[in-house]
C-alpha cells in the first residue's frame, strides 16, 4: 500500500484544451479517494495520469516517495478496475483471479494459496470453478476486486464501476465495495459522477468542474461547508436553493422577507452589494411543527406543488430571481446539468404536515444555515474558518471560468454561423 500524491498536475491534449487544470491531491495511506464532477470535468484523465494511461503535461505524480511521471503502467503496481471489470469469459472465476500471477509466471503453489485467499475474502468460494457470464453483476464485481487483490497491487483505482448496474444492486455493491476497502485498507481512488456514491464512500471527496479542483473535504465538510456555488448546488439532493440577497448589517433582505443572521457571517458578507444566499430544502420546515422558542424567521409564501413521499414532504414555492443575478444562476444551472433551480424555492417539511397545494403557508427556515455566496466569483463568503478541507486558489477557478467562457461564446458563435 501507499500514499499517491499529484502536485500540480496539468494535462493538455493535443488542442490546448487544459483537461486537468493545476490539481493537487494527496492521497494518503489507505484512504478511499473520490474524484467527482460532471461530465467533462477531467476526472477519468486524472486517473488515468495516475495509473500511467496517460502522459502528464507537467507537475508530479507520486507514489509512495517515488515519482512515476515517466513510469510504464506495469511498473506502477496500481490495480485498475474498470467499468466493465474486462473479466475473460471462457476463463472460470478461479482462472480469472490468477490471471495476473500466471502472466507473472508464479507457481502453482503460490497462484493456488493467493487465489484461494482473496476468494475467501470476497466470499466467491462457491464460484470459483463458474464462468463470469453466469454470475450476477455483483458478483462479477467481485472477481475484478480479486484480480487486484492477489497482485498486492499498492492502491486500487476504479474508474465509474458502478454506472452499468441498476439502481438496487448499485445500492448493493456500494456498501460491498466500502466494506471491502475497510476491511483491506488498501489505499483506493474512485472516480464517479454519482454524488451519492461520492457522499457515501469516500473518506474524503475532491470535486471537480472543468479540470480545476473546487474543494477537497470530507463528505460532511462538502456539505456544510461548501467553498463555492458550484459545490454547494452539486451536493445534495434536492439540491441547495439559491436566492437574491442583500446583507445591512446583521440583516439580510430574500425574496421571501429579512432575516437576522449571525453577526460573524453577516458581518464577512457586508458591503458587498447584491450577493446570493444559498439555504438547503431541509433549513426550512412547516412552522407549525416547529417546536416553539427555536430561533429563526417564519414567513408566509404560496406552496404551488406539494410532493408528499411519507416520512417527508417537498413544497415548491415559486419567486422570480432580479436580472442581476439570473446570469449567474443560469450559467450554474448550466454547470450543473440543469440541476439547480432558480425560479422556484424547494423546502422540505416534516411527513406530518398538512401543508397542501395552493396554501399560503407559514413557513420556518432556520436563519443559522444561510450561506452568502459572492455573485461574481462563485466564492463562499460566510465559510467557518479552517473547516471546508483544501479550497483551491481564486485565480485557478478564475482561469477556469474564462476558459468556460470562451468556449461557450465559441459554441454559441458556432451555431449563429450562417
Ligand atoms: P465523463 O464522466 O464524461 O467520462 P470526465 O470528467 O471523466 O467525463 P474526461 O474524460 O477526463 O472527463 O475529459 C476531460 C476533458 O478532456 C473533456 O473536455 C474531454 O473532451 C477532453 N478529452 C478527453 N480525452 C481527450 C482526448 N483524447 N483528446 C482531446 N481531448 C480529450
Amino acid at each position: 500500500m501507499a500514499a499517491i500524491d499529484m502536485k500540480n498536475i496539468v494535462k493538455q491534449y493535443g488542442d490546448g484544451f487544459p483537461a486537468v487544470n493545476d490539481v493537487s491531491i494527496d492521497v494518503q495511506d489507505g484512504e478511499f479517494m473520490i474524484l467527482v464532477g460532471p461530465s467533462g470535468c477531467g476526472k477519468s484523465t486524472l486517473l488515468r495520469m495516475v495509473v500511467g494511461l496517460e502522459d502528464i503535461t507537467s507537475g508530479d505524480m507520486m507514489i509512495g516517495d517515488k515519482k512515476v511521471n515517466d513510469l510504464a503502467p506495469r511498473d506502477r503496481n496500481l490495480a485498475m478496475v474498470f467499468q466493465n471489470y474486462a473479466l475473460y469469459p471462457h476463463l472460470t472465476v478461479y482462472e480469472n483471479i490468477a490471471f495476473p500471477l500466471r502472466l507473472a509466471g508464479a507457481p502453482d503453489s503460490e497462484v493456488d494459496e493467493k487465489v484461494r485467499k482473496a476468494s475467501a475474502t470476497l466470499e466467491l468460494d462457491e464460484h470459483l470453478e463458474r464462468k463470469p457470464g453466469n454470475l450476477s453483476g455483483g458478483q462479477r464485481q467481485r472477481v475484478a476486486m480479486g484480480r487486484a487483490i492477489v497482485r498486492d497491487a499498492d492502491a486500487f483505482l476504479f474508474d465509474e464501476p458502478l454506472s452499468n448496474l441498476d439502481a438496487k444492486l448499485r445500492g448493493q455493491m456500494r456498501t460491498e465495495i466500502s466494506r471491502l476497502q475497510k476491511r483491506l485498507g488498501i489505499t483506493t481512488i474512485y472516480v464517479t459522477h454519482d454524488q451519492t456514491e461520492a457522499m457515501t464512500l469516500g473518506d474524503r471527496v475532491a470535486v471537480l468542474k472543468r479540470g480545476v479542483l473546487q474543494q477537497l473535504a470530507t463528505p460532511r465538510e462538502l456539505y456544510e461547508q461548501p467553498g463555492n456555488l458550484f459545490v454547494a448546488g452539486f451536493i445534495g439532493s434536492p439540491p441547495m436553493n439559491f436566492l437574491p440577497a442583500t446583507v445591512e448589517g446583521t440583516s439580510v433582505k430574500l425574496p421571501f422577507g429579512t432575516v437576522d443572521i449571525p453577526a460573524a457571517k453577516a458581518e464577512k458578507a457586508a458591503g458587498k452589494g447584491l450577493l446570493i444566499a444559498g439555504i438547503r430544502p431541509e433549513h426550512f420546515e412547516d412552522a407549525s411543527v416547529v417546536s416553539s422558542g427555536r430561533e429563526g424567521h417564519t414567513f408566509r409564501a404560496k406552496v404551488d406543488v406539494v410532493e408528499w413521499l411519507g416520512n417527508e414532504a417537498y413544497a415548491y414555492i415559486p419567486f422570480e430571481a432580479p436580472p442581476e443575478v439570473q446570469a449567474q444562476l443560469t450559467q450554474l444551472e448550466k454547470d450543473l446539468d440543469g440541476e439547480a433551480m432558480r425560479t422556484q424555492l424547494v423546502v422540505s417539511l416534516d411527513g406530518s404536515s398538512r401543508i397542501d397545494e395552493g396554501d399560503e403557508a407559514e413557513i420556518w427556515v432556520n436563519t443559522d444555515k444561510i450561506h452568502l455566496f459572492d455573485p461574481a466569483s462563485g466564492e463562499n463568503l460566510t465559510l467557518d474558518a479552517g473547516r471546508a478541507g483544501t479550497l483551491p486558489a481564486a485565480n485557478a477557478m478564475q482561469a477556469a471560468e474564462e476558459v468556460g467562457r470562451e468556449q461557450d461564446q465559441a459554441s454559441s458563435s458556432e451555431g449563429t454561423t450562417p
